[in-house]
C-alpha cells in the first residue's frame, strides 16, 4: 500500500495567527515530532531544505569576461593594426594567443570556483529534531514541514518555524529584516495582519537565536521560506578577492600603462631618431609591450590562493573569508579556548568531595564501568553512600546529555561535561530512564558561560519539588546558604573548607563542578535565577579530568618557535587553567589573570598585562573582546577562537576569528573567518603554517615570472638602441609568456612549505610583497638572461646563421634559462641543490617535461615554424642554450650563498 504522504493544506489563517495546536494539526504532527518514515516520505515530496544555489554565470559569459582586461585590449589593437600593415600571420597568432589566454583564465577561474564551492559544502549545518519521539541530530537539509526542531542560543534557525515553546527566547533577525537588535519571541498566536518583524510566535530561516531556548514546528522549508522568497543567494563563503590580490591587480594595471608609455616612446625614438620603417618599429613596440606586461600573473595569484585554501580545508581549516588566508600568515598571537581545543574534551569525573566523602572514581572514557572508592582505596562507608546517591541524582537530572553505546564504544550526545556526569551517575548505580521518569523536569535554566551554572526544577515523587544546580564552584557557592552534612542533615556552610577542597582539585588540573539542591514544598510555575539565591544547599564537588591533546602540545611549541605567542582563555578555574597550561607549555611564567581582575583594569593597565600574561581564567566572552582589543592596540595580529553566540563580537574583532566547527554555534561560525572542522588547536597552527607557505609561494611565483618579462623587454630595447634586428619577434614573445606561465609559474603554487616556515618570526602585516631584495633578484636574473640571449643571437648572426635559426636559439635560451631558474625559485634563500631540490615538486617536473615538448614542437614542427618563424636547431645550439640556462642557475645560487653568509654574519 502506498503511504498517504500529502500534508493537509495550510490553514485558512496565516501560521502566526494559528494557535500552536492548530498548526500541529494542520501539518499532521505532534509536539514529539514526526515518525522517521513519514519524514522520509515528506522529504521526497517537498524536496531538500536548501536554497537554490545562485544561478551560475553562463560559461560563454565567463569566457567573454576574460577578454575584459587592458592587456587584451592592447593585443587586439595590435592585431587590427597588424592586419592594416599586412602582417597577417602576426595578426592571426596574436588573436590565437588572446583566445588561448582567455581559455587558460577561464579554466583556472573554474578551478578556483569549484574549490570554493567544495569548501562551502563543508559548512552545512545540522538541526536537532524529534524523530520517532527521540531527539536526533540531522542535517538541516533533511528537515520537512511538520518536524519539531529544538533550538538554543547560538543556533541558526534552519527553516521557518511556528514556535511551540519558548524560554527567554530572543532572535536576531538581521538576515531577514535588517534589524540588528534581537527581538523577544513568544509562542502565543498574534493577529493575522502583523508584519514579518512583528510575528513574535515565528522564527524564520536564516535568523540567529541570541538567547534562550525553543521548540518550533517547521512550516516551510527550502525556497518556500521567507528568506528563500526574498533571495535565493546566501553567500556563505565571502568574496574571492583579498587586499593582496587587489594590490597586485592595481600594480598590474599601473605597470601596463607604464609599459605602454615606454613602448610608445621607443616607437617614437626608433622611428624618428633611428629612422626605422614605421611598420617595423610598430611591431617592435608591440613586442616590447607584450614582452613586459606580466599577463599571466593575476591568474597565477588567484590559483595559488585557491589551492592553498583547498589544502587548508583538507587539513580541517575551512576558510570562510579569503583575506584570512593572507592574515593567517602574519598572525603573532593565537588566543585559544582551552576546553576541546587545547584539551580533548573527553571528560571523566575523577574525584568526589563532600562532607564525609572523599572518593576517587575509576574507569576511562564514557564507559559506565569503574569503582567509586575512598581516597584511601577502601570501600565507601554506608553514610557516604547516601551522599553519593544525592550527588549522582543531581548529576543525572541537572543534565541535558545522553550516553549511547555504539559498536562497544560509549559516546556522548550533548555537552561532554554532562556526559561525564551521566557516566558518574551510572557508576554510582543510578538508572537514567527510571530517574528521569520518577523526577520529571518542569523547567530549567540552561548553562551559559556568563553565569556558569545550570539549574533544573523537578517534581518530587515524595510531593513538592526540588531544584538541582550544578556549575562553577564560585557561582554555586555564592548562592548557597547551607551544606549537606555527612549525616544527611543540613548544616552551616563552611566556605573555607570547601575552598580548600576546590583548590586541591583544581591544582590537579581538574575542572571543578559544585552540585547543590533545594527542596520546595510548593511547586513553582517557573524557575528563575532569583529563586536560587540563598536557598541552595551545597552537596559536594566533582573533579573532572580533561587531558590535553597530545598534538596540541607539539603545536604550541611549533607556534612558539615561529614567534607566535599562544594564549589560553578559559572559563575554568585559575588553578585548573594553570595546571593544564603548564602541561601544554603555555605561559611559562605561571601568571594567570582572572575575569574578575580584568574588570578592575582600565585600557592601559590591560595592555600592560597582556604583554606578560598568557593564561586567562574565569573569562567570559566580553573579556575576550577586551583582550583582542588590548592585544591589537599593542600591535599584535590576533587569531581568536570561539564557539558561543556571545563570542561573535570577539571573533569579528580579531584579525582572524576562528570558530569551532563541531561544538561551535552557527552564530560563531558566521562571525568567524575560519572554521575548524575538528576543533583542534593543532589545526590553527597548521593553518598559520599554510598561510605563511601561500604567501611565500605568491612571492616565489612573482619573482619567478617577472624576469621573463624583464629579460625580453631588455632584449628588445637593447636591439632597438643598438640598431640590430629583433632577437625575438612579438609572436615569439607571446609564445614564451604563455608557455612559461602555464607550464612553469603555476608549479610554484604547489610548492610545499620551506623547512624554516615555522622557525622564523611572523611577517610584518604592512611588509611589501616585493621588497628591495626580491626586486634585486628580479633585476639580476633579467640582466643575466638578457646578456645570455643577446650574446647567443649576435654570435649566431655574426657567423652568418639565418635570422630564423638565430631567433629560435635566442628563444630557447630564454626558456631553458627559466627552467633552471624555476629550480632556483623553489627556495628563496636556501640552496636549491641535491635530490630534494630537483625532485621535491612533482608538478614542477611535469611542467618542465611539458615545456620541453612544447619547445621541441616550437623548434621542429613545420606548422609552428611557418607560424612563429622558427627553424630547426642542431645539438651544438641546444648545448649553448643549456649553457646559458645553467649560468642563470649558478649566478642565483651564488647570490643565495653570499646572502646566507651575510645573514649568518649578522646573526653571529
Ligand atoms: P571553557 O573555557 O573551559 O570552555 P566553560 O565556560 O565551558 O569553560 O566553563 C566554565 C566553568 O563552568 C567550568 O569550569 C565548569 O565549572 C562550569 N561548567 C561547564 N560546563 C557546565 C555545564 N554544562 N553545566 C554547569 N556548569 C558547567
Ligand atoms: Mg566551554
Amino acid at each position: 500500500m502506498v503511504e498517504q504522504t500529502t500534508v493537509r493544506e495550510a490553514p485558512q489563517r496565516p501560521w502566526h495567527a494559528c494557535s500552536s495546536e492548530e498548526a500541529l494539526t494542520a501539518l499532521d504532527s505532534s509536539p514529539r515530532g514526526l515518525a522517521e518514515a513519514e519524514a522520509a516520505a515528506r522529504l521526497r515530496s517537498h524536496g531538500a531544505n536548501r536554497l537554490a544555489p545562485p544561478r551560475p554565470v553562463s560559461p560563454l559569459l565567463r569566457f567573454l569576461r576574460q577578454f575584459d582586461n587592458v592587456l587584451i585590449y592592447v593585443l587586439l589593437a595590435s592585431a587590427v593594426t597588424s592586419v592594416l600593415l599586412g602582417h597577417y600571420v602576426d595578426a592571426t597568432v596574436i588573436l590565437a594567443v588572446t583566445v588561448l589566454n582567455a581559455l587558460v583564465g577561464f579554466i583556472q577561474e573554474g578551478k578556483a570556483e569549484s574549490a570554493l564551492a567544495a569548501i562551502r559544502n563543508m559548512l552545512s549545518p545540522h538541526a536537532l529534531v524529534y524523530r520517532d519521539g527521540h531527539r536526533r541530530e540531522i542535517a538541516a537539509e533533511a528537515l520537512v514541514p511538520g518536524d519539531v526542531v529544538l533550538l538554543s542560543s547560538g543556533d541558526k534557525v534552519p527553516a521557518d518555524l511556528r514556535l511551540l515553546h519558548v524560554k527567554n527566547l530572543r532572535v536576531q533577525e538581521a538576515a531577514l529584516t535588517g534589524e540588528a537588535e534581537a527581538v523577544d519571541k513568544h509562542a502565543a498566536a498574534i493577529e493575522a495582519a502583523a508584519t514579518l518583524g512583528d510575528r513574535s510566535c515565528m522564527a524564520y530561516s536564516g535568523t540567529l537565536i541570541a538567547t534562550g531556548q525553543a521548540a518550533g514546528l517547521v512550516i516551510a522549508t527550502g525556497t518556500h521560506t521567507e528568506i528563500g522568497r526574498i533571495s535565493t543567494l546566501l553567500a556563505r563563503v565571502g568574496s574571492t578577492t583579498t587586499p593582496l590580490l587587489e594590490q597586485i591587480n592595481r600594480f598590474g594595471r599601473w605597470l601596463t600603462l607604464l609599459i605602454l608609455a615606454i613602448a610608445a616612446a621607443t616607437f617614437a625614438v626608433g622611428a624618428l631618431w633611428r629612422g626605422y620603417a614605421l611598420s617595423d618599429m610598430f611591431m617592435a613596440a608591440v613586442g616590447l609591450a607584450v614582452a613586459a606586461i606580466p599577463e599571466g600573473l593575476p591568474a597565477i595569484m588567484s590559483i595559488t590562493f585557491a589551492l592553498g585554501m583547498q589544502r587548508m580545508a583538507a587539513h580541517h581549516a575551512i576558510v570562510r573569508r579569503m583575506p584570512a588566508v593572507e592574515t593567517l600568515g602574519s598572525v603573532t598571537v593565537i588566543c585559544s579556548d582551552k576546553t576541546g581545543t587545547l584539551t580533548q574534551n573527553a571528560m571523566t569525573v575523577k574525584s568526589l568531595s563532600a562532607d564525609g566523602l572523599q572518593a576517587r572514581v575509576d574507569g576511562v572514557g564514557y564507559a559506565p564501568q569503574g569503582a567509586i572508592v575512598g581516597d584511601d582505596g577502601q570501600p565507601l562507608a554506608a553514610s557516604a553512600q547516601s551522599t553519593l546517591q544525592q550527588l549522582a541524582r543531581i548529576a543525572e537530572l541537572c543534565n541535558d546529555a545522553q550516553l549511547r553505546e555504539r559498536d562497544g564504544a560509549w559516546q556522548v550526545e550533548g555537552d561532554p561535561t554532562e556526559g561525564a556526569l551521566l557516566c558518574l551517575a551510572r557508576k554510582a548505580g543510578l538508572d537514567t530512564a527510571s530517574e528521569r521518569s520518577a523526577w520529571p523536569r518542569l523547567d530549567s535554566i540552561p548553562f551559559e558561560s556568563e553565569h556558569r551554572y545550570m539549574a533544573t526544577l523537578h517534581a518530587s515523587p515524595h510531593g513538592g519539588a526540588e531544584i538541582y544546580v550544578k556549575g562553577a564552584p564560585e557561582a554555586v557557592l555564592a548562592m548557597c546558604a547551607s551544606q549537606r552534612r555527612a549525616d544527611g542533615d543540613s548544616g552551616v556552610l563552611d566556605a573555607a573548607v570547601w575552598q580548600a577542597h576546590i583548590d586541591a582539585l583544581a591544582a590537579r588540573g581538574q575542572r571543578v563542578l559544585a552540585l547543590a539542591r533545594c527542596a520546595l514544598a510548593e511547586v513553582p510555575q517557573v524557575l528563575t535565577p532569583a529563586q536560587l539565591h540563598g536557598c541552595l544547599q551545597l552537596v559536594g564537588l566533582l573533579g573532572i579530568m580533561d587531558p590535553p591533546r597530545p598534538e596540541a602540545m607539539a603545536a604550541v611549541q611549533r607556534c612558539q618557535s615561529a614567534g607566535v605567542r599562544v594564549k589560553m582563555i578559559t572559563g575554568d578555574h585559575a588553578a585548573t587553567a594553570c595546571a593544564i597550561a603548564h602541561e601544554l607549555g603555555i605561559g611559562r611564567n605561571g601568571r594567570v589573570l582572572s575575569g574578575a581582575e580584568i574588570e578592575t583594569l582600565d585600557e592601559a593597565a590591560l595592555r600592560a598585562q597582556v604583554r606578560e600574561v598568557d593564561v586567562y581564567a574565569r573569562a567570559s566572552p566580553e573579556h575576550k573582546l577586551r583582550l583582542v582589543s588590548a592585544l591589537q592596540a599593542e600591535g599584535e595580529v590576533v587569531a581568536m577562537t570561539g564557539d558561543g553566540v556571545n563570542d561573535a563580537p570577539a571573533l569579528k574583532r580579531a584579525d582572524v576569528g576562528v570558530a569551532m566547527g563541531d561544538k561551535g554555534t552557527e552564530a560563531a561560525k558566521e562571525a568567524a573567518a575560519v572554521v575548524l572542522a575538528d576543533d583542534n588547536f593543532a589545526t590553527i597552527a597548521r593553518a598559520v603554517e599554510e598561510g605563511r607557505t601561500i604567501y611565500d609561494n605568491l612571492k616565489k611565483a612573482i619573482v619567478f615570472s617577472l624576469p621573463t618579462n624583464g629579460a625580453q623587454a631588455c632584449v628588445i630595447l637593447a636591439a632597438i638602441l643598438f640598431g640590430v634586428s629583433l632577437p625575438i619577434t612579438p609572436v615569439q614573445i607571446l609564445w614564451v609568456n604563455m608557455v612559461v606561465a602555464v607550464a612553469l609559474s603555476l608549479a610554484l603554487a604547489f610548492e610545499p612549505a620551506e623547512a624554516d616556515v615555522m622557525s622564523r618570526p611572523p611577517r610584518r602585516r604592512d611588509a611589501a610583497l616585493i621588497d628591495g631584495f626580491l626586486a634585486w633578484r628580479v633585476a639580476l636574473v633579467s640582466v643575466v638572461q638578457t646578456i645570455g640571449c643577446l650574446l647567443l643571437y649576435l654570435n649566431e648572426t655574426a657567423a652568418g646563421v639565418a635570422p630564423e635559426a638565430a631567433r629560435t636559439l635566442a628563444v630557447n635560451s630564454l626558456v631553458v634559462g627559466q627552467i633552471f631558474y624555476l629550480f632556483n625559485s623553489r627556495y628563496t634563500i636556501a640552496p636549491s641543490s641535491g635530490w630534494a631540490g630537483l625532485t621535491g615538486n612533482r608538478v614542477a617536473l611535469l611542467g618542465v617535461g611539458t615545456l620541453l615538448l612544447l619547445q621541441l614542437a616550437f623548434t621542429y614542427a613545420p606548422p609552428m615554424q611557418a607560424l612563429l618563424g622558427t627553424a630547426a636547431l642542431g645539438l651544438r645550439e641546444w648545448l649553448m642554450a643549456i649553457g646559458v640556462g645553467f649560468s642563470v642557475y649558478v649566478v642565483v645560487e651564488l647570490e643565495k650563498w653570499t646572502l646566507r653568509r651575510r645573514l649568518a654574519r649578522h646573526a653571529a
